[in-house]
């Protein structure tokens, strides 16, 4: 039989990851790639190195290492590899990342104390320094956007303390890196996980490490996983100028250069930054406007990556309904994943314009007035 391809996007996906990538990203796709070609691996290098630059200005301190596998495969390679086996890690959770860090740990028979919150509450600095009197620990690892709520942590005020403490400082910024300004050598942070799909604007295949060149060479031998073994990972890409040890995900990779040299053409970080900023701003005050309440309260540091908003409260509010109206009109929505509330999110990162949001929130007024 010969199936019918689709080639046009039929929606856009308000989802933070996959996300709706750029028209380029997708068609430099086409092409096949052989693994461990020259040619291939001088590609990989030049990703790795854009990587550092655009997390650091100190890129002499840092080093990246791409993982195969979605992003929670290169946190996992994180907590299975940095820590050693009398090390005990710290994870502060305050939402469905922080708690699949904890869960993470547990499987790998890692030492772990949790510093559990509310996902709608940011975590306590005194709580986060009481925890570190603590000798024993001698690795912390947060969130950055919580992307449970899109709450942002304050990584700059807990890495302080954490480095204070001379602990390792493990960041999952997976729905950050790229799309909210950082320096990673400013914030003394010793691995930062992100991944492919997120604000870089790829498609879904990897996830990458960006780490000090000192914490990588104290990972070797620590590995709990032979696929996930991140020192290995590093040091085949280090010695065989950027050959991944099994199988990489070639057309990933080649999406992933297109969409660094978009983010650059935009402007960088800070240029994406402002336009998911206006994104957000856009769709939450239209919500609001619409009548819908958001789920985080004005005090708690909102990110400009994703927004919940609380169920109307109204008996007869169906998020399916809603959800299958939207996707009609073209865009889809993602359900809400805080435990108590009834809510659901709408990402704002993507190639997504204000623009959209403007049709957007024309197509919910529609729906709630027809
Ligand atoms: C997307 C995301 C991950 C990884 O999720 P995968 O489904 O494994 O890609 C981890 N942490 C955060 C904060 C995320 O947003």
């Amino acid at each position: 039989m010969n199936a019918h391809i689709e080639l046009e996007n039929k929606y856009l996906l308000l989802t933070p990851g996959p996300l709706s990538t750029s028209p380029a990203v997708r068609r430099v796709m086409q092409r096949d790639w052989c693994t461990w070609d020259k040619e291939y691996n001088n590609l990989v290098q030049d990703i790795r190195q854009r990587l550092v630059a655009l997390a650091t200005t100190q890129i002499e301190l840092y080093s990246a290492v791409l993982m195969q596998g979605s992003g929670s495969f290169s946190v996992e390679a994180v907590l299975g590899s940095a820590i050693p086996k009398d090390g005990k890690i710290l994870i502060i959770n305050n939402g469905a990342y922080g708690a699949r860090m904890v869960q993470m740990a547990r499987c790998l028979n890692i030492d772990v104390v949790e510093l559990a919150y509310p996902e709608t509450q940011i975590p306590d600095l005194t709580d986060i320094e009481a925890a570190l009197a603590d000798a024993g620990i001698t690795h912390v690892a947060c969130v950055h956007c919580e992307t449970t709520t899109g709450l942002l942590n304050p990584i700059q005020d807990i890495g302080r303390i954490v480095k204070a403490t001379g602990k390792v400082w493990i960041v999952d910024a997976m729905s950050s890196f790229g799309g909210v300004p950082m320096d990673i050598a400013e914030l003394d942070i010793d691995f930062l996980i992100s991944s492919a799909n997120k604000c870089i604007q790829g498609v879904p295949g990897f996830g990458f490490i960006l780490a000090k060149r000192e914490q990588l060479q104290a990972c070797k031998g620590l590995a709990r996983s032979v696929s996930l073994n991140l020192y290995d990972q590093w040091n085949t890409m280090e010695q065989h100028n950027g050959k991944w040890r099994f199988t990489s995900p070639t057309h990933v990779v080649r999406a992933f250069y297109q969409a660094l040299l978009e983010l650059e053409q935009e402007g960088g970080v800070a240029a994406r930054y402002q336009r998911y900023f206006n994104n957000q701003q856009c769709l939450a005050q239209g919500m609001q406007k619409l009548g819908f309440e958001l789920v985080l309260d004005a005090g708690i540091p909102q990110s400009p990556i994703i927004t919940t908003f609380m169920y109307p409260d109204e008996a007869e509010f169906s998020f399916q309904n809603l959800y299958d109206n939207l996707k009609q009109a073209g865009f889809v929505i993602y359900p809400g994943k805080v435990t108590d509330l009834n809510c659901f999110r709408i990402g704002n990162i993507g190639e997504v314009y204000p623009e959209d949001i403007e049709r957007l929130l024309s197509a919910i007024s529609a729906y709630r007035q027809p």
